[in-house]
């Protein structure tokens, strides 16, 4: 036996390690199948060229755990090693890495995230003891055993071994032991090696019989080691890529439509992306795409890796040139990775394109699915944007879709106001809004759905993209004036009835949300009283609600304008009405006011730019007297108008069916506006 000290400078750098990677234990087990695999692979091509003469026999993987020896092993049947090449390849190399990588770090525990490629020296991170049973396939190769405790010393020694191959022997420290669990093996097997080109046996296959688990004694191969996306588009079909999907992802639908990636220039690159099919909440669905390294799962927080947007696809990728030994911080900033990235999403785009041109219908089938990947990758890439925005819809409340070029020549004629803007109309509920529409309609103007969760983002980014564009949602003003156009109508209200009748709405109307009452020449064929909430402000309390940092706007309350078309023969006659009951009480406090008034202008008219000091004592008090005086009459004028609206059941039920045609009018107020309903009949 041969005894020997590893060459390193620290004593027993294990322990360290192990603290240091705490998190990331269980990895070491996929770099041995790792190395196990690269074994393999590399007799299968030396035994193909010829320079391997032996058989290779059954090459399958073992995975044994024995919980009462305490030990795991993974066993392979590749090439092996000789002594010297255990010295040279595990003493030296192996472990001059450790230690490079302990250098390195050991200052920034911080810096230790995300996967490292340990190496064989992982094993020392749950291992008390590892050893090295090997064969080499070279001609008289002498078997061989390594040990080592976790000290740099190390014992080898030779051996009687039949096959060809290397078996590696963890003996299980106790904080450990979790990884001599059958359920827990299986697990990061199914992890780490589910897709590894090699297969590997752990445990035995179970059945189902009469009820019971029964063992069939066969091994139970644990990988599926051609999966769809290391072979050819043309020898897949449709249903091997779904197939695929659900193998990946067991609980989820159908998928919309996948992408098969498959490049080898700049650099090495497979994979199937698939388009998933979304609920409601997205978020929860990110980092769903597995990465992997040549066939070895690494991760699956591949940001930066893929672009932001795509992080909610879902499916494989597998490049060899990722460098995947680094930090993440470090994978962000790699050209190669930023060249993945870019490439991705151009694959992506012109996918996309391909659907759309070859199959709209289709495509138009999967749009209200597909919507928010491409609005995601619009408003987050530029690059995107420019290739989506031939291919992104618009959606009308006919359900039609059109391109943002069918759709803007659609609507040019009829929707472009008087400042030559082309006013784009939308709703955001089309039961809610349905009132709105319809007079939109009516009017010929077209409205399109923009019910999405990012479509109050998505449209504010268009409006900056659209030349001489604005959006406005069908209900922020009344249809009139949500297009402007020259056409001025004559208002049948004097300034003074308007004000009267003002005063006449506010009085009934519910103190939450806040009203503003605005009078509007429209047509008499228009609605008597719209309720309208501004554009801006609306969009303000929408984007804050999604979490656009505008919390001022989310405090606000709510607030809505109350438009009273002046030209509607109700309101010409509420106007009469009015005057008729309560005009010669009106009248009559006019009469009092107005000398009032003059009194006070005369006053005002004398003491101008004269300063406060100047004016004397006795003259500000009668300024203020006849000031009390016009409020108190104002007051009186208003009670009367009060009077007057308490009185008559028009105004209320006018306001009323305003707020119902808005979905505003609820328990209480509804059922009395039904009673008065019936009363009027
Ligand atoms: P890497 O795999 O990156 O080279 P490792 O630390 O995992 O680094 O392994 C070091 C070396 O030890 C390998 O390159 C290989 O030469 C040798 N080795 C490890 N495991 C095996 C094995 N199962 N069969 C043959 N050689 C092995
Ligand atoms: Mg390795």
């Amino acid at each position: 036996m041969q005894k020997g000290k590893i060459d390193v400078k620290t004593e027993n750098i294990f322990p360290i390690i192990k603290k240091f990677l705490y998190s990331d234990h269980e990895i070491f087990l996929r770099e041995l199948i790792s190395n196990a695999i690269d074994a393999t692979r590399k007799l299968k091509t030396l035994s193909s060229v010829g320079e391997y003469k032996g058989d290779i026999g059954d090459m399958t993987v073992h995975v044994k755990n024995d919980k009462k020896k305490k030990t795991l092993t993974v066993s392979d049947r590749g090439v092996g090693m000789t002594a010297d090449e255990i010295k040279k390849y595990i003493n030296q190399i192996a472990f001059s890495s450790a230690e490079d990588f302990l250098e390195r770090y050991k200052d920034k525990v911080d810096a230790i995230i995300g996967h490292f490629g340990l190496g064989f020296y992982s094993s020392f991170m749950v291992a008390e003891k590892v050893e090295i049973y090997t064969k080499s396939y070279r001609e008289n190769s002498q078997a061989v055993k390594w040990t080592c405790d976790g000290s740099p010393r190390y014992t080898l020694e030779e051996i009687e071994k039949e096959n060809v191959g290397t078996d590696i022997v963890l003996h299980m420290s106790d904080d450990s032991k979790e990884f001599l669990e059958e359920n827990r093996v299986l697990e990061l097997l199914q992890k780490y090696c589910k897709f590894l080109p090699v297969p590997i046996a752990f445990g035995t296959e179970k059945e189902w019989k009469d009820g019971k688990e029964v063992e069939t004694g066969k091994p139970r191969i644990i990988n599926n080691t051609e999966p769809a996306w290391t072979k050819k588009p043309a020898d897949l079909k449709q249903d091997d890529y779904d197939e695929f999907y659900q193998d990946l992802y067991p609980m989820n639908e159908k998928p919309l439509f996948n992408i098969h990636l498959n490049v080898d220039y700049p650099f090495n690159l497979t994979g199937i992306l698939y388009f998933p099919k979304l609920k409601s909440n997205f978020e929860i669905q990110k980092n769903k795409i597995q990465l992997y390294s040549n066939q070895v799962f690494v991760t699956d927080s591949v940001e930066g890796v893929v672009p932001e947007f795509l992080t909610l696809l879902h499916g494989v990728i597998d490049s060899p040139d990722i460098p995947l030994n680094v930090s993440r911080s470090y994978l962000q900033s790699d050209s190669n990775v930023k060249k993945i990235s870019a490439h991705i999403s151009k694959k992506v785009s012109d996918r996309l394109m391909d659907i759309f041109k070859k199959d709209r219908e289709e495509f138009e089938k999967k749009w209200d699915d597909l919507k928010i990947f491409i609005e995601y990758g619009m408003l987050s890439d530029d690059k995107f944007y420019e290739r989506a925005e031939k291919f992104s819809l618009f959606k009308n409340t006919d359900d039609k879709y059109f391109t943002f070029e069918e759709y803007e020549k659609m609507i040019k004629d009829n929707q472009t106001d008087k400042h030559k803007n082309l006013v784009y109309l939308y709703s955001t509920d089309k039961e809610k809004q349905y009132p709105f529409i319809e007079a939109a309609r009516k009017r010929g103007y077209d409205v399109l759905i923009m019910d999405g969760q990012l479509d109050t983002h998505f449209l504010n980014h268009i409006e900056t993209k659209f030349k001489n564009s604005r959006f406005v949602r069908v209900d922020s003003d009344v249809t009139d004036k949500l297009i402007l156009k020259e056409d001025n109508i004559d208002s049948k209200l004097s300034a003074e009835q308007q004000n009267d009748l003002s005063v006449v709405f506010r009085s009934v109307l519910p103190d939450k949300p806040v009203f503003t009452v605005s009078f509007e020449n429209m047509s008499e064929n228009e609605n008597p009283v719209t309720i309208t909430q501004s554009e801006f402000m609306r969009r303000m309390k929408d984007m804050s609600s999604v979490g656009g940092g505008m919390g001022f706007y989310g405090e606000m309350p709510d607030s809505y304008n109350l438009v009273v078309n002046s030209n509607h023969p109700l309101i010409v006659k509420l106007a009469a009405d009015k005057d008729k009951s309560a005009g010669k009480q009106l009248e009559k406090i006019d009469e009092k006011i107005s000398p009032v008034k003059s009194s006070k202008e005369q006053l005002e008219k004398l003491n101008k730019g004269k300063k406060e000091e100047e004016v004397s004592q006795e003259e500000k008090d009668r300024i203020n007297d006849l000031n009390k005086k016009i409020d108190d009459l104002e007051r009186k004028r208003e009670a009367c108008l009060q009077k007057f609206s308490e009185d008559n059941k028009l105004v209320k039920q006018l306001i009323d069916l305003a707020l119902l045609s808005n979905n505003m009018l609820k328990g209480e107020e509804l059922s009395s506006f039904v009673k008065r309903s019936i009363e009027l009949m």
